[in-house]
């Protein structure tokens, strides 16, 4: 079947092992059936911008033009900064988008993608922020009713522990080999005070299994905008990448907005 139109982050919905789907255009195409089948992506060399529709030579910010990437409520500082949303004063680039995304319950996390990190998100984005990072196992630690406090509570344990995922290691399957339920505690208990009000006891972790059926021992990352035609057998998915033949992988967020033909 062919496919035509502007892609988006591929969908995906937790089972045994996640089942993703990739929206392109106006379809959503069903990926894990096509694992191990030959599947081709061809860029047509055109970029629409996310949020106001325009072409654009460039993304910024994964998927918005120049414009938009400077003035879109999506992309705003607290997004990186969470700790610097000023939404809970009043003060956002829009404050209706604010209120639907800074101003909703959040929670602090710890999850182990490759490396053990922590990390924030809004409450119903869970488990699809875990998947989109490639985290194979993750627990909640405290939940917070705005982004303000999340991002506090997530700056204070950036002095112990990492708010990055070691991508490369994250897609060669390698992980540390941590207690998240000791850690989980043991995170708690370093909390200040008044941080320690938002925490969460529940002490559940959840684990994610990624349809891969083995893992490149070396990555050669594509990119659309160094060659446009990407094609080989599907080998696997995690996070928001694509595993084909022979260690290539593509990062599919990372070409929102793209214009792209795709044969499965
Ligand atoms: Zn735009």
């Amino acid at each position: 079947m062919k496919y035509k139109g502007n892609i988006s982050k591929m969908k995906s919905n937790l089972s045994n092992e996640v089942e993703y789907s990739l929206p392109i255009g106006n379809d959503l195409v069903e990926l894990s059936s096509q694992i191990n089948k030959p599947i081709t992506l061809n860029f047509l060399n055109q970029i629409n911008c996310i949020a106001c529709g325009k072409i654009t030579k460039k993304s910024f910010g994964q998927g918005f033009c120049y414009n938009c990437f400077a003035s879109a409520p999506e992309a705003s500082e607290c997004i990186l900064h969470p700790e610097k949303c000023q939404a809970h004063l009043g003060i956002s680039r829009n404050m209706d988008w604010a209120e639907k995304h800074c101003l909703q319950a959040h929670i602090v996390y710890l999850a182990i993608s490759s490396n053990l990190k922590v990390g924030i998100t809004r409450k119903s984005q869970i488990p699809t922020r875990w998947i989109d990072q490639g985290a194979s196992h993750a627990i909640v630690i405290a939940e917070t009713p705005n982004r303000h406090i999340a991002g506090t509570i997530e700056k204070f344990l950036m002095q112990f522990y990492s708010d990055k995922t070691s991508w490369q290691a994250m897609l060669k399957g390698k992980s540390v080999d941590v207690d998240l339920k000791a850690e989980a505690i043991t995170a708690i208990n370093k909390l200040p005070k008044e941080l320690q009000k938002y925490t969460d006891t529940t002490n559940e972790v959840l684990d994610i299994n990624f349809p891969i059926n083995e893992y490149p021992t070396k990555i050669s990352s594509l990119s659309f905008d160094k060659t446009s035609i990407v094609e080989g057998v599907l080998k696997g998915i995690k996070g928001q990448y694509l595993y084909l033949n022979d260690n290539q992988v593509i990062n599919i967020r990372k070409h929102t907005g793209y214009l792209i033909e795709m044969d499965v």
